[in-house]
Formats: structure tokens, sequence, C-alpha cells
């Protein structure tokens, strides 16, 4: 199994399901004052079921809506759509929780804000694929050369000789135009290292919802080393399982020490660092409580981290020259 996974208890719409929110309880009322706006997925995926609603919400996006309210005849004649009567009955059904009508024109509200978002990053309406491209870099494990490839939404970079996976994490289909692979990869790479930073400092990437982390050792004494951290959202069900490593990718020492060396953590891909995508370099200290060190090797020198069961940092040294 590769320590780096991820599963979202639904479609890939769930962006969209943030931002109809359906979860909140009633009592946050301070928040938002009107529990009537509330409304269930299903209730609200039903509404845009209609491709005149769904050009309305990108005529709102291409009128620069986000700007200034966009006027009723204007809308009209940017939709294609004949018949103004016909126009009006699905421009009233997105009014309230979609789009909201002022005196000036109308505007997004953000569950429809979130709707042209979620289309033009792809996650609603393509299906791309990439077959195989090769990946600079080299297996951590074998040496071998890697390559990547991007099936049902979901990128991975691997060994093509022993098939040990580095990262495998879905990335909207509208991520890959206009980009050359090495693009896509130096994004992909932003992608899933703010997602797991974000994760691991308590905010959900999906939907900003509180992130729990628990760092689990199902380690046996057949010495199978298995430690996993983690992280599932209390809201939406989003989960994300990683190596210890990643989770240290924008802790100030770690990136001190690699900016000391001549890497910039921040652009370098993560799968190029084997205490990123593997536990290889992971020890435990001690069993109760839970104490692990990450060893972290760069330009001869190697930076030790000590971590507790919260995955907090205790701990940092440096060791010079270990290879000389
Ligand atoms: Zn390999
Ligand atoms: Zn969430």
């Amino acid at each position: 199994m590769t320590q780096f996974g991820h599963n979202v208890d639904s479609e890939p719409v769930a962006d969209l399901k943030a931002g109809i929110d359906p979860q909140s309880p009633p009592e946050q009322e301070s928040v938002k004052k009107n529990t009537k706006e509330r409304m269930l997925p299903a209730d609200a995926f039903a509404l845009l079921g209609n491709d005149t609603r769904i050009d309305i919400l990108q005529a709102l996006l291409d009128a620069n809506a986000d700007k200034t309210p966009v006027g009723f005849t204007e809308l009209f004649e940017r939709v294609d759509i004949a018949d103004s009567a016909n126009f009006n009955y699905h421009l009233q059904k997105l009014t309230d929780h979609f789009i909201k009508r002022t005196e000036d024109g109308y505007e997004f509200r953000h569950p429809g804000r979130k709707v042209v978002s979620s289309i033009f990053a792809g996650t609603l309406t393509d299906r791309a694929e990439l077959g195989f491209f090769s990946v600079n870099g080299s297996c951590h494990t074998c040496e071998g050369n890697l390559h990547g490839w991007y099936v049902d939404e979901v990128l991975t970079v691997a060994c093509v000789d022993c098939s040990t996976v580095l990262v495998s994490y879905p990335f909207p289909p509208g991520g890959l135009e206009e980009r050359t692979s090495e693009e896509l990869l130096q994004a992909f790479h932003h992608y899933v290292r703010h997602h797991y930073c974000m994760a691991a400092d308590g905010v959900c990437p999906e939907c900003t919802g509180t992130v729990e982390t628990e760092l689990v050792n199902e380690s046996d004494e057949n010495s199978n080393f298995d430690l996993i951290v983690e992280h599932s959202c209390q809201r939406c069900g989003y989960s994300l399982q990683s190596s210890v490593g990643v989770n240290l990718l924008d802790n100030a020492e770690v990136l001190l020490f690699h900016s000391q060396r001549g890497i910039d953590l921040s652009t370098e891909p993560f799968w190029h660092f084997e205490w990123c995508v593997s536990n290889t370099r992971t020890t435990i200290l001690s069993d109760d409580p839970l104490q692990i060190r990450v060893d972290i090797p760069c330009a001869g020198d190697e930076l030790r981290v000590v971590l507790d069961e919260t995955l907090s940092v205790t701990e940092t040294a440096i060791q010079e020259q270990l290879s000389s």
C-alpha cells in the first residue's frame, strides 16, 4: 500500500457541496441569519440540472458579475434562449440560492460562484486522460526512471521498474489545459503540497472544516514498519493519509535547512525527497507516548526532527557531513 493516499467519501463535486453547506447546525444563526436559505445537496443539484441555468451562471461570470451586478437585459442577451419568459423562469429558479437580485442587477451568491469555479476546474464536466509521460528524478527504491499518468482525475507519479508509487492524488482536469507536462507537474506539486500543509494545519482543503490529525502506528513485531498520518475532516468526511515527512514540508526549520543548502522546498517537487514520500527515514523512538524521528538528508548533512503523537516538532538537530 502506498503511504500516500487520499479518499473523499463523495464525488468530486465535494467542492460544490461545500458551497451549499448542508451540514451546519441551525444554532449557528448568528453566522447565517436565515436558515431557510439552506438547501439539501440533492435539491441544489436538481436545480442545476438544466443547461440554461448553467449558461446563466456562466453569463454572469462573462459579464463580470464579480465586480458589478448584471442587468436582466444584458444577461438575457448573453444566454442563447429566444423566449424571455422561459429565461426568466430559469433565472428565478437560481435566484436566492445561487444568485442574488439587487437593485442594480444580478450577482453571485457564494454557492453560485462555486459552481462556476467547479466548471472551470473541470470537476463537473470534463473527462481528461493523459498517458505515460516521463518525469524528472529517479526512484528512491531502485533508482529506476519515473513516469506519470493521469486517469480518472488522479495524477500518479511512479517508478516504471519497481512500480513504487511516489504520489497519487486527485487533480482537477482543467489544470491540464495549456500546460506542458513539466508545467503540469509543477502545478501539481504546489496543489498537493498546499493540500497537505492545510490539512496538517487543521483546515480541510475541500470545505475549510476542522481537520483532526492522528498518527497511527500499525507496526508489528515482525518489523513491518507501518506508520500512517491520517487527516480527517469532521465536517465533509474528506480524508488524507500520508507519510510523516510530507507534513514537515512547511516547517520553518526544515525549509531553512534546505535553503541554506541551495534547495527551495516550495518549488522543488516533493516526490524528489524520500523522506517526504516514504517512511524509510522515519524511526519510532518510543511507543508510549509515541515519539518519532525523521532524518532528512541534504548536501551531506542531516536534519533530525523529533515529533510527538500530535505531529508537533519537539526537537531538531543538525548532523554535519555524515556522508564524508
Ligand atoms: Zn523503482
Ligand atoms: Zn471538509
